[in-house]
């Protein structure tokens, strides 16, 4: 797995205007057809949706310049990384990703070929039996609140989006149980497009490396999203969990023995005794 340039949303949140090109003559006409006493309705106070377009500031070049070395030599470091999740179509992952909330993913990949198998389509997970679903899904935790949101889930594909996982973001957060880290998942590893997924290790390097100041999970995927291209994105996300499941953890980070630790601005957070940071850094399986 786990992940952002100037609306740093993935999908454009507010539909632009259509600036269709007019000629000088047609746009004379239309000035002369405008009603010149009409008023904008608060000239002082810019709307909602025009706040939220307006520019993020460049990050220094310097962090940028630093943030992709770092992500170049995690690249290096974890050729393969990809989601710890086992899952074969969008919905899989979209039900697997609910059900890792609170929970580790292993434990998410030994319920889940239980649960894929018996409810294949959302339309299954709509007509699910919930004392059924909750007794599958129980080891992962929070059994009851997640059964609620698979049938939820269900319900909702079915009634909005024809049984099928909808490919944009603004569509996948008005689905039960899906925020803007588990949208980002999906449109990264189910639909190819590129989302940064803020989980608890990604934000906790962000923060580490300098990339952000923020613990909100949106403006860390904001001001992250400023330093890096966006075909970058999902898979600086699956690093960052990576290297936070393995070396940086959250007490006593392997630092002495941690791959981009001379480019690592919070290195000595943790042991920087090679031997003693050795015996830190976790091998997995994680899944
Ligand atoms: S040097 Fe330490 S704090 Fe920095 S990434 Fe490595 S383990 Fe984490």
């Amino acid at each position: 797995m786990a992940p952002p340039v100037p609306s740093l949303t993935t999908q454009p949140e507010t539909a632009l205007p259509n600036k269709a090109k007019s000629s000088p003559a047609a746009a004379k006409s239309s000035r002369a057809r405008a009603k010149p006493k009409a008023k904008p309705k608060s000239a002082a106070k810019p709307s909602r949706a025009r706040a939220k377009a307006a520019p993020v500031p460049k990050p220094p070049t310097v962090l940028v310049r630093q943030a992709r070395k770092i992500n170049r030599v995690l690249a290096e470091l974890y050729p393969d990384a990809h989601t710890e999740l086992n899952f074969n179509t969008s919905l899989e992952l979209l039900v697997a990703t609910i059900l890792s909330a609170q929970t580790t993913d292993k434990g998410v990949n030994l319920v889940t070929p239980i649960v894929f198998a018996k409810y294949p389509t959302a339309a299954d997970y709509a007509a699910a039996d919930r004392a059924e679903l909750e007794k599958i899904i129980q080891p992962t935790g929070f059994f009851r609140n997640k059964a609620s949101s698979l049938i939820g889930l269900g319900q909702a594909l079915c009634d909005r989006f024809g049984c099928e996982v909808p490919n944009r973001l603004a569509d996948l957060v008005t689905l039960p149980g899906v925020g803007r880290k588990t949208a980002n998942v999906v449109l990264g590893n189910a639909f190819g497009v590129p989302g940064i997924t803020v989980d608890t290790h990604f934000g906790r390097l962000a923060r580490r490396f300098g990339w952000t100041k923020e613990h909100d999970p949106d403006k860390v995927e904001r001001d992250v999203g400023a330093l890096f291209p966006k075909s970058e994105w999902t898979m600086l996300s699956h690093r960052l969990i990576w290297h936070g499941r393995r070396v940086c953890h959250a007490r006593r980070p392997a630092c002495g023995a941690c791959g981009v630790g001379r480019l690592c601005p919070s290195f000595g957070e943790g042991p920087t005794d090679p031997a003693v940071a050795g015996k830190l850094v976790k091998t997995g399986p994680f899944s």
